[in-house]
């Protein structure tokens, strides 16, 4: 570009710029790409993915955000999907993996509309008013629950597991019923009916050996650590529990010091002084009251032979998000100087006690003095089921959470998605015009769930959406998927496949926003990376024969 002859230089060379409608569709491909990855990943006979990072470590899942984390995605619009997974996942812990499909089917429709000459802001004005009114829909249509109710928690948490991993039999029974006790034990009431659930109150310790269905809820907390001497008490009652970070030890100095010791009657004197240091400091913990000791920190020898003496359980190394769950759950405080604890630091449980689990020793704080704090303790033969276990744990704490919070559920197995298109389409024909087609074409995005269920249950999916908006337009809102057994049924509610309204409202939300801003770029412009200097070149060569050098371990 020149200006009266004189060149204008606007972006720094190497920048890459596309505008227009070469910006809008490859970022929509970008976008579509990643949907398209993540859609046979959706419901209960979703297919995992096998994700192997820089590093050779490989994840197993079928859970949406966590493919999208993994796959460390280079586009900047498919950038924005993923964006949108993670605030889907903050926002209500599920559903991530239909808000990236409905993202990117919004705009595979948006493109064939774009393609008809459809300008992007009119789809944009389409999709808005599609989502406000399917938000609508979507309260009209969800029906009320007792959050009181254990039989409906059992139902909601049990459709969340059954996508997952440990989908099969007692398993899962057992695993759903160990979810809803936890939930329930640490709800807070909120006075109108309805509870406050802090997922964080609910505290997963994996232990690898057994099998899922040997895991265990504990009321209280469960650290993965052993008593520290063996002349240590195993088992204490009515624990007053000192929590420390600060070390057991007589702390080395900073520097290397020098001491110039020319007796034996020197070096005594000099242990002497260390063996006195860690005398008074268990001293002072017996002092006021203590008998377990629960530090983050380590535990010289010498110091735990005194507290051994003095008949007090102690635990060392505990890590720093023990240590703040357990000031929560036995109402202690953490104390950083020994000098300062004093007897209203000390946390309170009915028992500490050493267990065997496996093979291994752990360390079990129940009957807490805040009995909202629980843990559950996951029992499998490898990481990656015990991974995959802690994330459906984690996905069904959500729903609980969430039905707990706004007790209105929908019928899943695309039941509500057929219904707010048939909905949607109506209200398309009262506002016609161009955005019409826009609406329309949400309709049909909704109804890509539904297909792929079908699909991924043997269906025809064209032939079950027949059926489905068949069933629909005669007033059976709950016909759906029914996934598992392979077929399509009038009332999902029926095989108990019921979903939280605030998870289906935040998908479409999630959803609908993501699309709409990638439709709203008309203009990319890319920094060119930074260029490597000599100096980045000669390291990037040393790393190779690093990593040479690690190859040889193998
Ligand atoms: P997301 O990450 O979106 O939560 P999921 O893999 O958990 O993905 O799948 C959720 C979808 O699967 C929802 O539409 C839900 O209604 C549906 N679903 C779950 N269980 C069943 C089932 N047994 N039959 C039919 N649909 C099911
Ligand atoms: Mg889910």
């Amino acid at each position: 570009m020149s200006l009266y002859g004189v060149p204008v230089l606007v972006l720094k060379e190497g920048t890459q710029r596309t505008t227009g409608r070469d910006a809008m569709r490859t970022n929509i491909l970008a976008a579509r790409v990643l949907a398209e990855v993540l859609k046979t990943s959706l419901g209960p006979r979703g297919l995992d993915k096998m994700l192997v990072d820089s590093f050779g470590d490989v994840t197993v899942t079928n859970d949406g955000v966590t493919i999208v984390k993994e796959m460390e995605v280079q586009h900047p619009a498919a950038k924005l999907l993923v964006e949108a997974a993670k605030a889907q996942d903050a926002e209500v812990g599920d559903g991530t993996t239909s808000a990236v499909v409905l993202a990117g089917t919004l705009l595979e429709k948006a493109e064939a509309l774009l393609d008809q000459n459809i300008h992007p802001t009119i789809i944009i004005e389409g999709y808005k008013k599609a989502m406000d009114e399917a938000l609508k829909y979507l309260d009209e249509i969800a029906v009320k629950i007792d959050p009181n109710d254990e039989e409906t928690l059992k139902r909601l948490a049990s459709t969340s597991i059954a996508s997952k991993y440990i989908g099969s039999g007692d398993t899962r029974e057992k695993i759903v019923s160990m979810v809803v006790e936890a939930a329930r034990r640490v709800a807070e009431p909120r006075g109108d009916g309805t509870f406050n659930v802090r997922i964080s109150n609910v505290k997963i310790e994996k232990k690898k050996g057994g099998s899922l269905n040997d895991s265990l809820l504990i009321e209280g907390i469960v650290l993965d650590k052993e008593v520290v001497h063996p002349g240590m008490p195993k088992r204490i009652e009515k624990a007053r529990i000192a929590l420390l970070d600060t070390p057991l030890e007589v702390e080395k100095p900073e520097i290397t010091a020098k001491i110039n010791i020319t007796s034996p009657e020197q070096i005594r004197m000099f242990l002497d002084e260390e063996t006195k240091i860690l005398k008074e400091m268990v001293e002072k913990i017996a002092s006021v009251g203590a008998n377990v000791v629960i530090c983050q920190k380590g535990i010289d020898d010498v110091a735990q032979h005194f507290l051994a003496k003095k008949g007090i359980l102690a635990v060392r190394r505990v890590k720093r998000s023990d240590m703040e769950k357990l000031e929560y759950a036995t109402g202690g405080r953490i104390v950083s100087s020994i000098k300062d604890l004093n007897e209203n630091d000390l946390g309170y449980a009915e028992l500490v006690e050493e267990r065997k689990v496996g093979n291994d020793k752990m360390v079990f704080i129940e009957g807490c003095k805040n009995p909202k704090a629980v843990s559950i303790l996951l029992r499998g033969a490898n990481d990656m089921v015990l991974d995959e276990a802690e994330r459906s744990i984690n996905d069904a704490l959500h729903v609980l959470r969430n039905v707990m919070r706004e007790p209105k559920i929908v019928a899943g197995g695309g039941a509500a998605e057929v219904e707010l298109a048939l909905r949607l389409r109506e209200y398309a024909r009262n506002v016609g015009g161009k955005e019409q087609l826009a609406i329309e074409a949400f309709a049909d995005a909704l109804e890509e769930i539904p297909m792929i269920l079908a699909e991924t249950a043997g269906l025809d999916p064209l032939d079950a959406l027949m059926q489905l908006r068949n069933m629909h337009t005669e007033g059976k809102v709950n016909a759906g998927i029914d996934v598992l057994g392979g077929k399509v049924i009038e009332d999902i509610s029926t095989i108990n496949v019921l979903e939280p309204v605030i998870v289906k409202k935040q998908t479409i939300k999630s959803a609908a926003e993501a699309a709409a801003t990638i439709l709203k770029i008309d203009d990319v412009i890319a920094a060119a990376p930074p260029k490597r200097t000599g100096k980045e070149k000669e390291k990037g060569g040393e790393e190779g024969g690093f990593q040479g050098e690690q190859f040889k371990g193998f």
